[in-house]
């Protein structure tokens, strides 16, 4: 039986990849120190007896016993606040936490597929984006901490691939959505959603032109699948190209969850991206990928889940407390 190792297992995607990979008949260790994750996404999977979990900082040395085939490295702040909020480790954990992981690769000669992001396009020139475009990153700016780490990220895989021909993979994934994104993270869909069902007003952010293109969590998860059984080693989009603006995305939701929300405009944040829409020409090529769920279906999806949560979570809204995790 193969075995698999997936970091940020307890995160949003993470945990839907460990779902994955386990009704695809592997063993899988997830790993996770929850500073962003919760245990919750995993609980159903504790006792089964195809799911380990090592709670553990992947910026630390890991020792995994035994074999291992793949290794999917997902641990990561995901949400523009979170990675605000916690800059030092964002950074470390998509250099150094990389740099742990591709040596342990290495040593278990195992296949090693990275979590990139659209965001190493920066706020971008060339639209849509095609895997060629350089990007337009802010080296310094509140986003840099993310992007630049995630840019290096990518350096460093393709130099392990290229110096020690290891086998890896790059996904750049754009903005995702589903079940299990935590309802306080402070990205969009969460926002919205939390903010229509405690009856408050939608905040956009800006004008509400800048546009996004959301994917459903079970396309972006197949096409991750995929990609890690292709043979292709250079990075490749996934996501939904369906574009909108943020303002029609917002009037979307007050349609959807039948309230009748105001939206109420606050400030843009520094070097919040213009447009974003992936090219997934490649990923169609390569792949023979491409997204099925379209927004309403999978909105609909989104906002039962959120429905589902109890009144404490639903009220719960402040930031998750990442104060055990800083060292002063
Ligand atoms: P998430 O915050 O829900 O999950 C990230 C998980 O990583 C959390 O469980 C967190 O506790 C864990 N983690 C963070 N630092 C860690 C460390 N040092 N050691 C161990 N675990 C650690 O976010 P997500 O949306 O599931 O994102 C997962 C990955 O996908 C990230 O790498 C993110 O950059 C990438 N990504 C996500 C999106 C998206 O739209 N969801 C878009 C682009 C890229
Ligand atoms: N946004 C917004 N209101 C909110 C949260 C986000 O208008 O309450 C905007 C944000 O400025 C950005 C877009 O929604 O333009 C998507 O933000 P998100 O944090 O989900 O992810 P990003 O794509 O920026 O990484």
């Amino acid at each position: 039986m193969e075995k698999v190792l997936i970091t940020g297992a307890a995160g949003f995607l993470g945990s839907h990849l460990c779902d994955k990979f386990i009704k695809e008949g592997f063993q899988v260790i997830g790993m996770d120190n929850f500073i962003t994750g919760d245990k919750k996404n995993i609980s159903h999977l504790l006792d089964n007896p195809l799911f380990q979990f090592i709670e553990h900082d992947v910026t630390e040395f890991i020792k995994i016993e035994g074999e291992l085939d793949y290794i999917l490295h997902f641990a990561s702040p995901a949400s523009p606040i979170d990675y605000l909020k916690i800059p030092i480790q964002t950074l470390k954990v998509g250099s150094l936490g990389t740099h742990n992981l591709l040596g342990l690769a290495k040593a278990k000669n195992a296949r090693l597929l990275i979590a990139s992001t659209s965001e190493v396009y920066g706020d971008p020139l060339v639209h849509p984006q095609t895997e060629e475009y350089y990007g337009n990153v802010n080296t310094i700016g509140p986003r840099g901490v993310y992007d630049e780490a995630k840019r290096f990220q990518e350096s460093i895989t393709m130099a392990y691939h290229r110096f020690h021909g290891l086998e890896t993979r790059i996904v750049r994934i754009f903005n995702t959505y589903g079940p299990r994104m935590r309802l306080n993270d402070g990205r969009v869909i969460p926002a919205f959603m939390g903010q229509a069902l405690r009856g408050e007003d939608l905040t956009v952010f800006g004008d509400g032109m800048q546009t996004r293109s959301f994917c459903y969590v079970s396309d972006q998860v197949d096409g991750i699948y995929k990609l890690l059984f292709s043979d292709y080693s250079n990075p490749v989009n996934i996501g939904n190209p369906h574009e909108i603006t943020i303002k029609d995305f917002a009037e979307e939701i007050i349609k959807l969850t039948g309230t009748d929300q105001k939206i109420t405009y606050k400030e843009l944040p520094k070097d919040d991206p213009l447009q974003r829409q992936p090219d997934i020409t490649l990923a169609k090529k390569l792949l023979g990928w491409e997204p099925k769920v379209g927004r309403e279906e999978g909105m609909l999806k989104t906002f039962n889940y959120f429905k589902s949560l109890t009144k404490d979570e639903l009220y719960k809204s402040e930031h998750k407390d990442f104060s055990k995790h800083i060292r002063k």
